[in-house]
């Protein structure tokens, strides 16, 4: 199958979150299952085209929507799938996502030159796969825009990251979108109350919908977590389905991350342990093995649970009961919170703000348990990084949190972290006393940790839902 995917972040060229880590992954997954993948990204200035050697494909490929016009070129990795959008007006910013005034059309560009670059490599998609608001215009384009004969065949698939951003921007922007005579496609209520959500789009004209895990599928239908889609959301239930995310195996394993000091498995799981005085050091962290060391990583937004995580950790800090190395950015509020734990309790607490690649990876072989207390989670990396790393996960129930982890049983010795429903402290706390109280017994630890790591969480098994998914519609009549 052809398939062309587009995604406004791709790892390790560009990456905020999640979406580059999949958009990465997961075509690389289904081109060892021999489809024919072309991922197009933009050529951001913060990819180092040098190191990653890219090379120009094409140049001055020009594209026309309604009354504007733009050329841009094209660069291609050297994996000979991923191809960049050379537009430098637009994507050279200070960084990959911003509050100006031209937001909508930088991805209203990247969904508009990667089916121009279809046509200018005469290249018919079976398969267009557009990932989250930035290109969520795409299937209406096909459907209003990108009508030659090379689309003809083509079936739309997209895929819903995260429902919390849907790239509403006011009605004012509808003349940009060169919509023509087919204006009326746009959702028609939402224009008159003066937004376009791009992402509402998407819902409406993708031929298959997908989100990264079963229990997000079904939450993003309910009132409460449905953001204002679930309307929507729940007239397309048929054709919306949950696929967890995998976990590039090439880059998080234990055995072979060569950002560890020590590289241990199930069979020398005792090695983690320098691992773990290698982050305690690092951190400025002081203790012994028998104090559990935590860890979190994670974008400090409110979705996160960084409210709920600084009293509980205050708590157990002040009674020397856990150490904790915190890493993120995001919201002000939340960096100076953690902040001040790390402030308030020096040598128990650290906190690094900002995004580090190599402290991330440390703490997935050096804590003991691992903090993902979100409000909500569409599926959550980290916390399959940490079973493959044998770092206990406290997570709360939900989205892709509920389908990795399962809460440790001590009478059966089944399960994989811990685990709470309720989004408050009581609820946290209580997940937390739980794991302390287990810690101390080496063998149920143990045992814990071997179940997690035991767990299949590769791309290789999760591609395979995908590629069932793109069969199907192949195989039906276009609509
Ligand atoms: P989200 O996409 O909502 O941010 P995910 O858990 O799906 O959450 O993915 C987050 C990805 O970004 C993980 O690979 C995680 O390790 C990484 N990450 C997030 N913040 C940082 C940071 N400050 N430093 C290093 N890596 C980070």
């Amino acid at each position: 199958v052809r398939v062309l995917f587009v995604s406004s972040e791709v790892s390790p060229y560009s990456k905020t979150g999640g979406l580059a880590d999949v958009a990465a992954a997961l075509p690389a997954s289904l081109a060892a299952m021999n489809h024919d993948l072309m991922v197009v990204t933009p050529l951001y200035s913060q990819v180092d085209d040098r190191r990653h050697r890219l090379h120009p494909v094409f140049d001055d490929v020009e594209i026309k929507l309604g009354d504007r016009a733009a050329a841009f070129s094209v660069w291609l990795a050297d994996d000979g799938r991923t191809w960049f959008i050379d537009l430098p007006q637009l994507y050279h910013r200070a960084s990959i996502y911003t509050n100006d005034p031209d937001e909508h059309w930088r991805f209203v560009m990247l969904t508009v030159a990667a089916l121009e670059l279809c046509r200018q490599r005469r290249w018919a998609p079976d398969i267009v796969h557009a990932n989250d608001w930035e290109t969520g215009l795409l299937p209406l384009y096909l459907r209003a825009v990108f009508t030659d004969d090379l689309f003809r065949a083509a079936r739309t698939v997209f895929t819903i990251h995260n429902l919390g951003y849907q790239g509403v921007f006011g009605a004012g922007i509808a003349d940009d979108l060169g919509l023509g005579d087919q204006r009326y496609l746009l959702h028609q209520e939402h224009l008159r109350q003066g937004r376009i959500g791009f992402l509402e789009h998407a819902l409406m004209y993708a031929d298959a919908l997908t989100t990264v895990s079963p229990t997000y599928a079904w939450e993003i239908q309910t009132t409460e977590m449905g953001m204002g889609l679930d309307g929507l959301l729940r007239r397309r239930a048929h054709d919306l389905v949950g696929i967890l995310n995998g976990i590039d195996t090439t880059v998080w394993d234990p055995r072979t991350d060569h950002h560890l000091p020590a590289n241990y498995s199930e069979s020398n799981l005792d090695d983690k342990l320098v691992n773990k005085w290698a982050l305690m050091a690092e951190s400025g962290i002081e203790g012994g093995a028998e104090v559990p060391l935590l860890g979190m990583i994670s974008r400090l937004v409110s979705q996160k649970g960084v409210e709920l995580l600084i009293r509980p950790l205050a708590r157990l800090l002040a009674e020397g009961r856990v150490r904790c190395v915190l890493l993120g950015s995001g919201e002000r509020k939340y960096e100076d919170a953690l902040q001040w734990l790390a402030d308030s309790f020096p040598g128990r607490a650290a906190y690094r703000r900002g995004y580090d690649e190599q402290l991330a990876h440390l703490i997935e072989g050096g804590a003991d348990m691992f903090l993902m207390p979100s409000q909500y989670e569409p599926c959550g990396l980290n916390q399959m990084y940490s079973l493959a790393y044998g770092t206990v996960p406290v997570v709360r129930r939900t989205g892709g949190l509920a389908d990795t982890v399962t809460h440790y049983d001590p009478a059966t010795g089944e399960g994989t972290g811990f685990v709470f429903q309720h989004y408050n402290e009581e609820g946290l706390t209580w997940a937390l006393e739980e794991a302390l109280a287990v810690f101390p017994d080496r063998k149920a630890w143990r045992r814990l940790q071997l179940n997690g790591m035991a767990q299949d969480n590769s791309w290789q098994r999760r591609a395979g839902e995908y590629d069932e998914l793109y069969r199907r519609l192949v195989g039906e009549e276009p609509s």
